[in-house]
């Protein structure tokens, strides 16, 4: 699990890391933005919420969990980005956990000052056609504003306004600071400065997870 604010590179260090492993990578942003793409009642329901920085209400991001978690392909482990977010999530995911027979491997916290993340994200840009994340001077696409992957025009996120990522960060130490004690204290908590080249990043990432089987 990868836990951190908004736009210290987690999303990147997910998408490279479940595709080295083979594992399913669950994010619930990608898939509320989804829900929110196709006007599906969850993704109405969760729109406002987005637009405007707050939480997504608890009930419909752990019910959509559960439901993203019946997939196939989650049988063989699976990555999850951006949840837990808040303690009533994190007491839900231990709930669904231990009724599947699985357990948490670990937990990995991203760290970064807050203007650097303002600076990260207000440069992110994102395909909507595959979902890979660039940034306009870190990690630029091949292709420049294509994705260089599959070719569509990138595009940027409503909620990676200036004023909405403020107030990203000030849910984030409320809400979700609480979720990383949960996790220290059960042992299974390792803390990376994300900050650092994406690389050097995923290389602590790997060190962090290091002996987790590959499949
Ligand atoms: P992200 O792409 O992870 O930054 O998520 C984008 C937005 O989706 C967040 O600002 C929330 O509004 C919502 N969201 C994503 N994951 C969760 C979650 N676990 N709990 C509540 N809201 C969420």
């Amino acid at each position: 699990m990868f836990i951190g604010p908004p736009g210290v590179g987690k999303g990147t260090q997910a998408e490279r890391l479940a595709a080295a492993q083979g594992i399913a990578k669950i994010s619930t942003g990608d898939v509320l933005r989804a829900a929110v793409r196709h006007g599906t009642p969850l993704g109405r329901q969760a729109k406002a919420f987005m637009d405007s920085g707050a939480l997504v209400p608890d009930e419909l991001v752990i019910g959509m969990l559960a439901e993203r978690l019946k997939a196939d392909d989650t049988k063989s482990g699976y990555l999850l980005d951006g949840f837990p977010r808040t303690l009533p999530q994190a007491e839900a995911l231990e709930t669904m956990l231990v009724s599947r027979g699985e357990r948490l491997d670990r937990a990995v916290a991203f760290e970064a000052a807050a203007d650097v993340i303002v600076a990260r994200l207000s440069g992110r840009r994102g395909c909507p056609a595959c979902g890979k994340v660039y940034h306009v001077t870190n990690d630029p696409s091949s292709r420049g504003t294509m994705c260089g992957g599959c070719g569509t025009a990138l595009t940027q996120r409503d909620d990676d306004r200036e004023e909405t990522i403020r107030k990203r960060l000030t849910v984030y130490e409320r809400e979700t600071a609480p979720v990383l004690s949960y996790y220290q204290a059960r042992g299974v908590l390792t803390t990376l400065d994300g900050t650092a080249p994406i690389d050097q990043v995923a290389a602590r990432v790997e060190t962090a997870l290091g002996g987790r089987r590959s499949a």
